[in-house]
């Protein structure tokens, strides 16, 4: 007999919306997470020592009114109070060294033709630079377009499809339309951890799945698990490897999604040492990052925080620090008195053609009790990994009961 109902690979919001979930329905659930904390992407960097009780986003930063499934388990959870409503500053683009307002850099009549360009363009089956591209107009679109989708996903934009962003939702009028928790979205995780029934072990590190006599056996460094059924809530490079063995077919179409690697360094800054005007974050263009975002969202009577999101492999670490430097105007004083953390962050690369490779994938799941959740479905945002993982546990529940 196996030890648990489900075993879920990774305490990201996949794994932990899975994991709470199936903890509802009654299920003996376990999640096995390789690092000391839950979030994955969720990852709010609390500071400890100077500065006191500041966080910063390493990882997600924003979620929204129209996070339906999010919503509904928090409200399960009875949690919803904790959500802090996210300060409406703006964001700027920071272009060849030097910072400027969009609108500065919109051609308005190249953008007065995009309301008719609209009309009956589909989305499907184009990428982010033939959609938009279109609409906007190719000047708008270098200028501002482009380097704002690429900040959105902390990658280069143009190839990526077009219908994997913005997907429209109900909004819920009874939660601020954009909002993050107490502490940063890494609270998200932390609700979903300690709620009744999940159990996470730490410092887990998956290295082998076997379907062994009708049920899911996994190792770690550390330990051996079984399970009725396993799923698996990691970036898709991992799942790729670890199916690769038993489940070649299946996992060879996973090996084919690219993933993006981006350099985040987060800084806190007393605000004494800052001029900057405040504001959301700044979007690169010609610039070694993707995108910063700074916590004047929620801001801090003492400290102001920026993640920089770098393009991997361009700068080295004085590089980088140059680079901060010069964005946010630091004095050398200022840059000697910033705190710094640095984070590797990885995230699909999605392709037009994407939706008929996960169709193939999804046809491969069916009767073998194994789910995959994360971010390489439908899109990349916290919504879309939520609802992944509530419809993989509704065919779990289906094949085992
Ligand atoms: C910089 C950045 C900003 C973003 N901003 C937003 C935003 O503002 N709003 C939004 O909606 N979305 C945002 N996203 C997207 C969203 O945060 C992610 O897509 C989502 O959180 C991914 O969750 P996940 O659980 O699928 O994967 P992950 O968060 O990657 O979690 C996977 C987990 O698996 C663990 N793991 C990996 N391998 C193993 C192994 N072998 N054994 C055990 N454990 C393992 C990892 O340690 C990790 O904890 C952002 C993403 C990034 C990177």
């Amino acid at each position: 007999m196996a030890d648990n109902d489900l075993l879920i690979v990774g305490a990201g919001i996949s794994g932990l919306s899975m994991a709470h979930q199936a903890a509802v329905a009654g299920w003996n659930v376990l999640v096995l997470e390789q690092e000391h904390r839950v979030g994955g992407c969720l990852h709010s960097h609390r500071f400890t020592g100077a500065p006191d009780d500041f966080w910063l986003e390493l990882g997600a930063h924003s979620a929204f009114n129209s996070y339906g499934s999010l919503l509904a388990m928090l409200d399960t959870l009875h949690a919803l109070d904790q959500l802090r409503p996210r300060a409406k500053v703006g964001f700027r683009l920071f272009v060849d060294g030097a910072v400027h307002r969009i609108p500065s850099q919109l051609i308005l009549s190249e953008l007065l033709l995009a309301p008719f360009r609209m009309l009956g363009l589909i989305k499907t089956g184009r990428n982010i630079a033939e959609y938009y591209g279109y609409i906007v107009g190719p000047r708008n679109y270098a200028a501002v377009f482009e380097p704002a989708f690429s900040a959105v996903i902390c990658q280069p934009a143009s190839q990526f499809p077009a219908d994997s962003l913005f997907n429209a939702r109900p909004r819920r009028k009874d939660v601020p339309r954009s909002f993050t928790l107490q502490g940063g979205m890494q609270t998200v995780a932390g609700i979903l951890a300690e709620s009744p029934g999940v159990r996470v072990k730490f410092g887990q590190t998956v290295q082998d799945i076997q379907r062994d006599g009708g049920k899911w056996a996994v190792r770690t460094e550390y330990g051996a698990y079984t399970a009725r059924a396993l799923c698996l809530a990691t970036p898709v490079a991992v799942a790729a490897r670890l199916l690769r063995s038993r489940f070649p077919e299946l996992a060879g179409h996973l090996a084919e999604i690219e993933t993006a690697i981006v350099e985040t360094v987060g800084v806190a800054v007393a605000k004494s040492q800052l001029n900057l005007p405040p504001l959301a974050g700044l979007i690169g263009r010609n610039a070694p990052f993707f995108s910063v975002v700074s916590r004047d969202t929620v801001p801090d009577p003492a400290y102001r925080g920026f993640t920089f999101h770098f393009r991997s492999g361009v700068l080295d670490e004085a590089g980088k620090r140059d680079c901060i430097a010069q964005a946010l105007g630091l004095s050398a004083e200022g840059l000697a008195s910033m705190h710094m953390i640095s984070k590797i962050n990885q995230l699909p690369a999605l392709r037009v053609g994407h939706g008929e490779r996960t169709q193939v994938v999804d046809g491969l799941l069916p009767g073998s009790q194994l789910a995959l959740a994360g971010n390489y479905f439908t899109g990349i945002a916290i919504e879309d990994c939520v609802m992944r993982s509530r419809q993989e546990l509704t065919r779990l529940q289906q094949e085992i009961g």
